[in-house]
């Protein structure tokens, strides 16, 4: 991977680039327009939003601000979102598709997951929801209003329930950063052929804190961010990197002049939790 539109593939052919941008916590309005349109002039591809996040008007606008000003057309870019849990369901899924594409104004997406497994913790007939679910998806797919279809925060048997289905989800998007791998689940969608995608990649920022990884950092010159995300890129992991400033912008596109030694990516991989929400899909309560 030389540049962020390099792209990975996806189970079904689709390409998927190899950094995203992420826009939770981004106010609607102005702020979700600028910093979008920010991230597609600095060369960013993959743009991933979600209804919940409540900003994806604004992040449609851009999507067109960034395409119109960076002179990109719309297949070169990777859109993402994805359905929350309170409209799990067949019915309730579709409706919620057309909702957020309503809000983005986009006659497709690249990418439409499940943003959260139900889980048994708060429905007996969890398996049946998420099946439900995933059937308004893979029909979502084949009507062509989305190119491709995963999950995310999804653990080993959460995936396995839906591995029985005619289409095997694509990508799982997981939080994962240092200190938090989430090696069974990344193992487990890597023997599946399941990309993995890093949310929190730098634990909302309380990641870049550490002085460990600060030290690691100084040695490549680079910024704490920047030896992250190279991390996950050598590990073959989808970023999503979140910033509404655009010099972090920047420098969060700015890691393919260097690369870590194995045994710095061995230390990162074996950091105990320190940061990030280490939330567990089996114990939410929303
Ligand atoms: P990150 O882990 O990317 O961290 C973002 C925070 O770090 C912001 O406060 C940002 O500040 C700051 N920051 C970014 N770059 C730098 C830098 N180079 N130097 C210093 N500070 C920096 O964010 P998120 O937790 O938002 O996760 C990333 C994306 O993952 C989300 O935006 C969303 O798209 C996705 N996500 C998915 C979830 C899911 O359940 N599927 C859950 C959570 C996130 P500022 O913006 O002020 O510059």
């Amino acid at each position: 991977m030389e540049k962020l539109s390099d792209t990975y593939a996806l189970k079904g052919g689709v390409e998927i680039p190899c950094v995203g941008y992420g826009t939770w916590q981004t106010p609607d309005g102005e702020t979700a327009a600028a910093s979008v349109a920010e991230a597609i002039k600095v060369g960013y591809r993959l743009i991933d939003t979600a209804a919940c996040y409540g900003n994806e008007q604004g992040v449609g606008e851009g999507i067109r601000r960034g395409m119109a000003e960076a002179g990109v057309r719309r297949e070169e870019l990777f859109v993402t979102s994805k359905v929350w849990n309170t409209e799990r369901g067949y019915d309730k899924t579709l409706a919620a598709f057309e909702k957020t594409m309503a809000d983005l104004k986009l006659d497709y997406l690249d990418l439409y997951l499940i943003h959260w497994p139900a889980s048994a913790h708060q429905f007996d007939n969890w398996e049946e929801i998420n099946l439900e679910t995933w059937r308004a998806m893979c029909e979502l797919q084949r009507a062509g209003r989305v190119r491709s279809i995963g999950v995310s925060n999804f653990k080993p048997h959460h995936l396995r329930a839906l591995m029985e289905t005619d289409i095997v989800p694509a990508v799982n998007q997981i939080e994962h950063h240092p200190g938090f791998c989430q090696k069974e689940t990344v193992a487990f969608c890597r023997e599946q052929g399941i990309l993995v995608e890093a949310w929190s990649p730098l634990g909302t920022g309380a990641v870049l804190r550490n002085e460990k990884l600060q030290q690691m950092a100084a040695g490549y010159h680079a910024s704490v961010a920047q030896l992250i995300l190279r991390w996950c890129l050598q590990e073959k992991i989808v970023p999503l990197p979140k910033s509404v400033t655009p010099s972090r912008i920047a420098e969060n596109a700015d890691i393919f002049g260097f690369e870590l030694s194995g045994k710095d990516c061995a230390t990162i991989d074996a950091m105990p939790y320190f940061a990030g929400t280490a939330l567990d899909p089996d114990a939410i309560d929303f």
